[in-house]
């Protein structure tokens, strides 16, 4: 065996990972990288097709993300935040500043602060802390702010983060430590209770019959807990695209109607973009979903962040996996002047926020994203996003076929492909099943690394990725799928469904 993967095997303890499983196999080491392709120990090279685990923008070993990080290592490499000043940090707040915000020459900006942190779980607990503090503040010190955040929401593995979060097989054990918060119907198009539509072969979204009963749900949320004298402080989501909990997307409007419903009712609004930032949603259209981009004109500009895609101006914007370009953990939350003044006066008055980390506002992270944010906003980065969309979207159709492809959901450059056991029913594979993994697995042996979620297949190319790539990454999923649920029912031996 290899000394390195005998070292992993004997001290390594993986995340998300039953470690019995991982010590059964031999796993793969990855030593070196270039654009979307990773290489093993042994000399492979396989397909990125889920970016790192959504962290990776413009693919490995960048020439200019590398020239800027070795740059920066021969000033610096990190100094504190607590106490001093830097300059990538300070050139990189005004950019996010720039980018988070619509150009209005007008209105000062709306998120003009930037708090950073080290990765999304540590952004969505200062966005927390703040919006806790702010709102005791505004409303008194004796109020109980709740918080409101939406079914199947995952914001991070810390402890705040995870009391936002509503996904029982993550969070159950963790119950006794956590603080109780509620929970709003999302949207799921696919499943929803709501949706009278019989499936169709194409993006539920699209076919699907109802009255917004889920927006319907959201606002007798809000209006209950009004009733009982405590309106909710703030409504926590993820924007157009719910990652974590099963890459489910938001129908066109959905997001404008339940974050006005918010602002009637006094919450403040933090969007957690760390999936969903850095362009990840897409180029074109706003929140219509923009599988298919008008490619006539091509854009020359794009926001960056899913809530300016759907014209919604959060008080708080958690960003983490793409900021440095997925290349150092790096994080920031970006907010209103409104809420950083709640937290002046004098030494004595103590209103100071006591938080922070060791490597906030760390150099090396600075520089990285500032290329990345340079690489993203040219151009030519633009024009292959959008040809990129438009490419995914493409080689996602040649997946319909198969009958246990039961949704599949594309914004922008992320895409989820919910795996059932006949498409018809939409009967789901039991999680003991490991349909996704199975999949997973049979990808990797043809050179395509990802992730399942559930039963879901998770796809979140590189922006390098070129058509060629992609169209292996899709060919591998759909070969995967074929040899590992090829006699779906006949999967750990239940019977057959179907209806042949
Ligand atoms: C990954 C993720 C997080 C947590 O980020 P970490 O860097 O893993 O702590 C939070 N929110 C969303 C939407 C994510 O996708």
């Amino acid at each position: 065996m290899n000394p390195l993967i005998r070292l992993d095997r004997q001290f390594v303890w993986h995340p998300f990972t039953q470690m019995r499983d991982w010590l059964k196999q031999k796993p793969i080491l990855i030593v070196s990288g270039r654009g979307a392709t990773v290489r093993d120990v042994t000399g492979r090279d396989y397909l990125d097709a889920n970016a790192s685990i959504w962290t990776n923008l413009h693919g490995h070993r960048h020439p200019k993300i590398n020239a800027a990080i070795q740059r920066q290592l021969g000033k610096i490499a990190h100094s504190s935040a607590l106490g001093f000043a830097n300059e990538p940090a300070s050139v990189l707040a005004g950019r996010l500043v720039a980018a988070a915000n619509p150009a209005s020459k007008k209105k000062p900006h709306r998120l003009g602060k930037v708090f950073y942190s080290d990765d999304g779980s540590t952004a969505l607990e200062v966005a927390l802390k703040l919006a806790y503090e702010f709102t005791r503040r505004t409303r008194g010190p004796k109020s109980r702010p709740q918080f409101l955040s939406l079914q199947g929401a995952y914001h991070g593995d810390t402890i705040g983060a995870v009391s936002l979060g509503h996904i029982d097989l993550f969070h159950r054990a963790y119950g006794g430590m956590l603080f109780p918060t509620s929970k709003a119907m999302a949207p799921y198009c696919y499943r929803c209770p709501f949706n009278r539509a019989k499936p169709e072969r194409a993006d539920a979204r699209h076919y699907r019959k109802c009255q917004w009963e889920c927006v319907g749900q959201v606002e007798k949320k809000f209006s209950a807990q009004k009733k009982r004298g405590n309106p909710y402080a703030a409504f926590v989501f993820e924007p157009l695209m719910q990652g974590a909990a099963g890459m489910i997307p938001q129908p066109a409007g959905w997001l404008r109607q339940v974050t006005d419903i918010a602002r009637r009712h006094g919450a403040l609004l933090i969007a957690d973009e760390v999936m969903t930032g850095f362009g990840r949603t897409g180029v074109t259209g706003q929140d219509k979903d923009s599988a298919i981009p008008k490619t006539d004109p091509l854009p020359v500009t794009a926001p960056l962040f899913a809530t300016g895609r759907a014209g919604v101006t959060p008080d708080f914007l958690c960003v983490a996996k793409g900021l440095t370009g997925g290349y150092l953990p790096m994080a920031a939350t970006l907010t209103s002047q409104k809420v950083f003044d709640a937290f002046l006066g004098g030494y004595e008055e103590f209103k100071t926020f006591f938080h922070g980390h060791s490597f906030t506002g760390n150099q090396l992270g600075a520089a990285a994203a500032l290329a990345s944010l340079d690489l993203l906003q040219t151009k030519q980065s633009v024009l292959q996003r959008a040809r990129l969309q438009k490419c995914l979207h493409q080689e996602l159709q040649t997946l319909w076929p198969l009958p246990q492809v039961g949704d599949i959901r594309q914004v922008g450059l992320v895409a989820g492909i919910e795996l059932v056991k006949d498409w018809r029913t939409r009967a789901p594979f039991e999680l003991r099943e490991r349909a996704g993994i199975r999949v997973c697995e049979a990808m990797a042996r043809r050179g395509v690394l990802t992730r399942p979620i559930g039963n879901v297949i998770a796809l979140m190319p590189p922006y390098c990725t070129t058509p060629d790539q992609l169209r292996r990454m899709v060919g591998a999923l759909r070969e995967a799928v074929t040899e590992a649920l090829a006699s779906s029912g006949t999967i750990s031996g239940s019977t057959s469904r179907a209806k042949t």
